[in-house]
């Protein structure tokens, strides 16, 4: 064999290639080749045929040959059987998937392409269009989900994401144990969750042990009526949440009632870092200034002593002493007369069951942020994602551990 012919057939990469003729033009490297063996089992009667119909040729394109754009030019034969000589059939090649102008290899490089960048970006790099790339995409993608196997986890994360802040809000379900995306569910209605869930198989359905939410009556009764071995978990860091949101509120307050009685506004501004801060956290000249300012404003002081005191409440252990706590904080909060804190105690209140089972489970939502900003990240960078099949295939592709 032709030492060029010999050194292009180990470039292409492909076994059972014979390389008959190459050709570099305007940039282009050509590479003529045929099947080794021509021969193929009848799909009708199932004997062996070598018998050739007739040979046509056609242009694949294949990776790139050191840094040149290659195109494979190749002879596909069509063979006929005794059994049927009138219908002949294609010699199938097992590195092009059907009706595909491109190779697989070739393909699995613009895969890997597209894992990381827009299909824009994509389609700009290779020359396909972009409905091509993403066709790509979508195929490896799918048999890459498909092959991760069924999902062993007990525990489920749900939580929603909006598509258009304010307008629509999808729903992520992810593996608390391995920290991925699972799937999205079109919307956050107990509906639409319910009707997901209703079609999952039995053995999933029946393997969930708990699932971690923030404090949502939807999630919470769908996973109840469609999940009967789970158990719904409040997730800490959405109570943590609330509860500074709602101590933030009760300073606004404050210092509302503040302004309009003296018309002071420079003491109790500037404050807010200061009271959402953990305490250790303040520096020396913040603590001051707190501390001044608590003294003239009482009720800043107290909310200030109230949140520094539920902080406790995240280094508990037992169920027990967690709902001990509770209870104790919740008199507490009555006492102060604040109307944000207590609206507080009133939602961990009609939650408490379910704060309460987190120490059964011990798991988190913390994991879901984090994928949470992974899809963030996804729909930035695929602006334009439209297609929400599209949407979806690249979230479960991409939000993996
Ligand atoms: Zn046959």
């Amino acid at each position: 064999m032709n030492n060029i012919l010999d050194f292009t057939s180990k470039m292409l990469g492909i076994q059972g290639l014979e390389v008959i003729h190459t050709n570099v033009n305007s940039g282009t490297y050509t590479v003529f080749a045929k099947p080794t063996h021509i021969g193929a089992i009848c799909p009708k009667c199932g004997r062996f045929t070598n018998v050739i119909h007739d040979v046509r040729v056609q242009c694949y394109g294949h990776l790139s040959i050191w840094g040149t754009k290659t195109e494979l030019v190749l002879q596909i034969f069509r063979l006929e059987c005794s059994c049927d000589p009138d219908h002949p059939f294609d010699l199938t090649c097992n590195f092009i998937r059907k009706y595909q102008r491109q190779t697989i290899p070739y393909e699995i490089y613009v895969y890997e392409l597209c894992r990381n960048n827009s299909i824009e970006n994509v389609s700009k790099l290779t020359n396909l269009s972009h409905g091509k790339c993403q066709r790509i995409f979508n195929h490896y993608a799918q048999l890459e989900i498909a092959n991760r196997g069924p999902i062993k986890t007990e525990y489920l994360g749900i939580d929603d994401f909006a598509v258009r802040k304010g307008h629509k809000y999808n729903t992520a379900i992810n593996d608390l144990t391995t920290n991925s995306l699972i799937d999205i569910i079109e919307g956050r209605t107990k509906d639409e969750v319910i009707a997901y869930i209703n079609d999952l198989p039995d053995d999933f359905k029946r393997q969930i042990k708990a699932v971690s939410m923030d404090m949502s009556r939807s999630y919470c009764s769908s996973i109840i009526e469609a999940l009967p071995n789970a158990k719904p978990v409040i997730d800490r860091f959405h109570i943590a949440q609330l509860f500074h949101n709602l101590i933030d509120d009760a300073r606004k307050h404050i210092q509302n009632k503040v302004r309009k009685e003296e018309g002071d506004k420079t003491k109790v501004f500037g404050i807010r870092w200061a009271l959402l801060k953990n305490f250790e956290d303040l520096t020396a000249e913040e603590i001051e200034k707190l501390f001044k300012i608590c003294d003239e404003y009482p009720k800043l002081g107290e909310c200030l002593a109230i949140k520094e005191e539920f902080r406790k409440f995240f280094a508990i252990n037992t169920k027990e002493n967690a709902a001990a706590f509770l209870d104790y904080f919740k008199e507490l909060v009555m006492d102060s007369g604040i109307p944000e804190l207590q609206t507080f105690c009133k939602t961990v209140d009609s939650w408490r069951e379910y704060i309460l089972n987190y120490y059964d489970f011990k798991i988190t939502n913390g994991p879901t942020e984090g994928l949470n900003h992974k899809i963030k990240n996804i729909k930035r960078r695929a602006y334009g994602y439209r297609n929400t099949t599209n949407f979806k295939i690249r979230l479960q592709a991409e939000c993996v551990s």
